[in-house]
């Protein structure tokens, strides 16, 4: 510990060594051991920056626990599976889908449950939360370290919290966003060398005008990829929920939260939640590559309602006070509703074969490929 605060830090690293990509910003903004927002923060809940679908009722982790006993009995109920949850935040989401489990004791004995979670604070947490539960978790630092055998893996709000590249299209092509110091030493956004190789474009950024922004996410993808090779080596399924957007296409997204409110993305380095709208298409395309099947993606509110949203929300408010009925109600619009977080939020599901698993009826395109470049220039 310098005492320094991280941008203080960030403005002499910069000052240093030169302009940092915005991935590495998005980086030492969330990942910063000593200062980073998740080692520092508690960003979840009604006082946090933010409130996610686990925090706002039960019944997400649930309808997300009656998914997997469908997914593992529609893989003949393997007797020894890994349970996983990637980016865990308070733990939640796994105590709800634990609770929906227990109804299955075959699946809880089966279970081993992970949690890939990077921040030593919320590790202890999670632990807290799922003390008096049926299964202990183990902590992993990446995928890797999970041991080998079927998956089943959820991963809610996480990828959103890994960094973008960004790319500003100029006349010569698209260049790669930096974050340098302006003339009074405070941090700016500039263009740095850096070029996209045109094979790495989307198809619709051939159409772009000057000043767009295109964001791109290996590691996301790459994490995307891990998880798409291991359950085609040894099957199961996976959820990925997220707010995002299906089809590859220029615009920026970072964005900056604090308090609930929209912060500007360069003022508060650390203190303020960094996020980007996650590329589906993308995390679909990569996964597909390692052998993975992919089902299209859902809106939030139809994945939850097709499940048994509604008469989840019955059962709950069944016999209770107003009061409790109204929270239940509400708690169901701001998870469904289109102008809630039914419509932005997308749940795609990866498998390692190509079975339906309910509510997921059709596979996803990864024909496509985001990637590629119109062969016939750009009016093709
Ligand atoms: N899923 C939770 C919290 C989402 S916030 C919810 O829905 O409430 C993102 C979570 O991912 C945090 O727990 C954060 O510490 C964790 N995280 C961020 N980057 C990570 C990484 N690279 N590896 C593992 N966990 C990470």
């Amino acid at each position: 510990m310098n005492g320094k605060s991280l941008k203080a830090r960030l403005i002499e690293r910069i000052s240093a060594h030169g302009p940092i990509t915005v991935a590495d910003y998005m980086l030492s903004c969330l990942a910063d051991s000593e200062a980073g927002y998740y080692a520092t923060r508690e960003p979840f809940g009604e006082k946090g920056d933010f409130i996610t679908a686990p925090e706002v009722s039960q019944m997400f982790g649930e309808l997300i626990g009656a998914f997997f006993l469908q997914a593992y009995e529609a893989m003949g109920s393997p007797n020894s599976f890994q349970l996983v949850e990637m980016g865990p935040g308070r733990g939640t989401l796994m105590k709800d889908l634990l609770r929906m489990a227990s109804l299955r004791p075959e699946f809880i004995a089966a279970a081993q449950l992970s949690l890939v979670e990077t921040s030593a604070r919320l590790r202890e947490i999670q632990a807290k939360t799922l003390a008096n539960g049926p299964l202990t978790p183990r902590f992993r630092n990446q995928l890797a370290d999970l041991p080998p055998g079927p998956l089943f893996l959820v991963a809610n709000e996480f990828f959103d919290a890994l960094p973008v590249h960004q790319f500003v299209k100029d006349a010569n092509g698209w260049h790669e966003r930096q974050v340098g110091l302006s003339d009074g030493g405070q941090l700016v956004f500039g263009i740095g060398p850096t070029r996209l190789p045109d094979t790495d474009l989307p198809r619709t950024a051939h159409f772009a005008d000057t000043g767009e922004i295109l964001e791109t996410q290996p590691a996301s993808n790459a994490i995307a990829a891990e998880i798409g090779n291991r359950l085609a080596r040894d099957g199961g399924s996976a959820l990925v929920i997220d707010y995002g957007y299906t089809k590859s296409a220029p615009g920026d997204t970072l964005q900056a939260l604090c308090n609930q409110t929209f912060d500007n993305v360069l003022a508060n380095p650390g203190t303020a939640d960094l996020t980007a709208h996650v590329n589906f298409e993308a995390l679909a395309i990569a996964a597909h590559g390692a052998g993975a099947v992919s089902f299209t993606p859902l809106e939030q509110g139809e994945f939850l309602l097709k499940l048994g949203l509604l008469e989840r929300a019955g059962a709950l408010g069944s016999g209770k006070s107003p009061d409790v009925q109204n929270t239940i109600r509400d708690a169901v619009e701001r998870l469904a509703a289109p102008d809630q977080m039914g419509r932005l939020f997308k749940v795609l599901a990866l498998s390692g074969n190509s079975r339906p698993i309910k509510p997921f009826d059709s596979l996803g395109d990864t024909s496509q490929g985001s990637d590629k470049v119109p062969e016939t220039g750009a009016n093709a």
